[in-house]
Formats: structure tokens, C-alpha cells, sequence
């Protein structure tokens, strides 16, 4: 039996053909990076508690009409999900101050921020992922107007459940990032969700004690990141049964 065909290999996650055209398998690997690959440690059991919290909120926002590139979790480790075109930004929705900003601002971390602001990065880590203005995305094409003032009502919406999801919880979600993707349907392309949600791409503080469970704790040498996500996990009721014992390789699917 032939191995599946790695498409794309990245720092967290690599991508690989999918049983059908148009689909692919999401792998999610316990590889951790920060300040664009300088850190890096592999952190036993992340990938599968990421895999886990991403569907988690991918099959939420679809509950609630968002449209995301998700169809199924397959194992501890994998999702199946459909291949979409990826628009070159990360689109970020901030409702406290926290990371770039506040650095940027000169703000105290955990700011209020007067309303949730959506800001650009244009995705390219040769450049480190730098903050671009609307007007570049207009103007190099990474987006059309329509398709921007959308991405800004998706991202938005995202960060309303999220936020209301993860206060029931007791966590604040300070700030995430997001991807878009485009599904072309009959020639007409469809915004989705894409990439991931999880503990890797958002800040999340305890409301009470402001202890950080997310990827900070790994940035900033905070403490055990499995630690952290398991408990984000354990909070919104998504724990999977054996962290530990993971696959270490992707497994083939027929
Ligand atoms: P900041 O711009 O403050 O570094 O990040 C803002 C938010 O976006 C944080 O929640 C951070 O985790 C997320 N974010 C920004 N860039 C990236 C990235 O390249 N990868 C991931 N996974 N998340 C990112």
C-alpha cells in the first residue's frame, strides 16, 4: 500500500492528499515554534489536544452558520478537511491588548481595547509575518473589497462565539488569529474557516487568576504548555480519553 503524498509541510501541522479530490488529512504534530522558528521543542500530546479544540470550535462555528473547511476528525491526530485556497493573510481580532499590540502601543497587557479591531498580517515568514494595512490587501490583490469586508464580518462573528464560548468556561480570549480559505463552488469562491483554532493561535487567560493557557506559556517559558491546553480542554468538556499514547506517525486511511 502506497503512503499517502505529503502536499505541505508546516511548523505545527503537515497536510497530505485526501481518500477524495478536494479533500485533504490535516496532521497535527506535537512540534512547537515560536518567534518564527527559533524556539522550537516538541511537546508530547499537543497535537492531539489541538486536533481535538479545533474541532471543538470548527464543528461550533458551523452550528452557528459559519461555513469552515472542516468535515471529520479521523484519529487522535488527523482531520479530514476540504482543500480550499488559502488567502495569503492572518487575520487577527484582538479584544484586549496582549503580544504585538501592546508591545507595538506601549499598552499594559490586558488592556480592554475600546472594541474588537481586526488587523492583517500578511502571511509570509521569510518577512515575519508583517502587519499590512486593508489597503495593500485591495491593492496587491491578496483580496477583493467584498471579500475583505466579509473576512472582517467572519472574523468577528468568530471571535463573538469564541469569546462566548470560552467565558462560559471561565477563560478570556484575548486575542486569535485565523485563516481564511477559498471553496470554489461553479467557478464562485465561498469563504471558510480554515486552518485551525486552538490554543496555538489564540490567548487565553483565566478570568480569575489571569494564568495564561496558550501558546505564551511556551513563548515565554511560563510553565507545561500540555498542561495548560489540557486544562482548556477539560474545561469545555473535550479531553481526549489517551493523551499520552499517541500515534506518532500519520496512519493511512482507504
Ligand atoms: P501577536 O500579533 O500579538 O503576536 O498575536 C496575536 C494573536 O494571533 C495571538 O493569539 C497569536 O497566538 C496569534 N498569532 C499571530 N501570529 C501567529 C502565527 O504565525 N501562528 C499562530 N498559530 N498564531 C499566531
Amino acid at each position: 500500500m502506497a503512503r499517502r503524498k505529503k502536499i505541505y509541510e508546516g511548523k505545527a501541522k503537515d497536510l497530505f492528499e485526501g481518500p477524495e479530490p478536494g479533500t485533504l488529512v490535516q496532521y497535527f504534530k506535537d512540534d512547537a515554534t515560536a518567534g518564527n522558528g527559533e524556539k522550537k521543542d516538541v511537546i508530547e500530546g499537543k497535537g492531539a489536544l489541538n486536533n481535538r479544540l479545533s474541532e471543538f470550535f470548527m464543528m461550533g462555528l458551523m452550528q452557528i452558520g459559519i461555513p469552515t473547511h472542516f468535515i471529520k476528525r479521523l484519529n487522535m491526530r488527523e482531520q479530514l478537511i476540504r482543500q480550499v485556497e488559502i488567502i495569503p493573510l492572518e487575520v487577527i481580532v484582538r479584544n484586549f491588548a496582549a503580544g504585538t499590540m501592546a508591545k507595538r502601543l506601549g499598552l499594559e497587557e490586558g488592556t480592554a481595547l475600546p472594541r474588537p479591531i481586526v488587523e492583517f498580517s500578511y502571511k509570509d515568514d521569510s518577512l515575519n509575518d508583517p502587519l499590512v494595512p486593508e489597503e495593500y490587501i485591495i491593492a496587491f490583490g491578496w483580496a477583493g473589497q467584498q471579500e475583505l469586508d466579509d473576512i472582517i464580518s467572519v472574523a468577528l462573528r468568530v471571535n463573538d462565539f469564541l469569546s462566548g464560548t470560552l467565558f462560559g468556561v471561565g477563560i478570556k480570549l484575548i486575542d486569535f488569529k485565523i485563516e481564511i480559505g477559498r471553496l470554489w463552488e461553479n467557478d464562485y469562491p465561498r469563504l471558510v474557516v480554515a486552518d485551525e483554532i486552538s490554543p496555538d493561535s489564540c490567548r487565553l487567560w483565566d478570568i480569575e487568576t489571569g494564568e495564561k493557557l496558550d501558546k505564551d506559556v511556551f513563548r515565554r517559558d511560563l510553565g507545561n504548555l500540555t498542561d495548560a491546553y489540557t486544562e482548556v480542554a477539560r474545561r469545555l468538556g473535550v479531553l481526549p480519553s489517551n493523551v499520552t499514547h499517541t500515534p506518532t506517525k500519520p496512519t493511512l486511511i482507504n
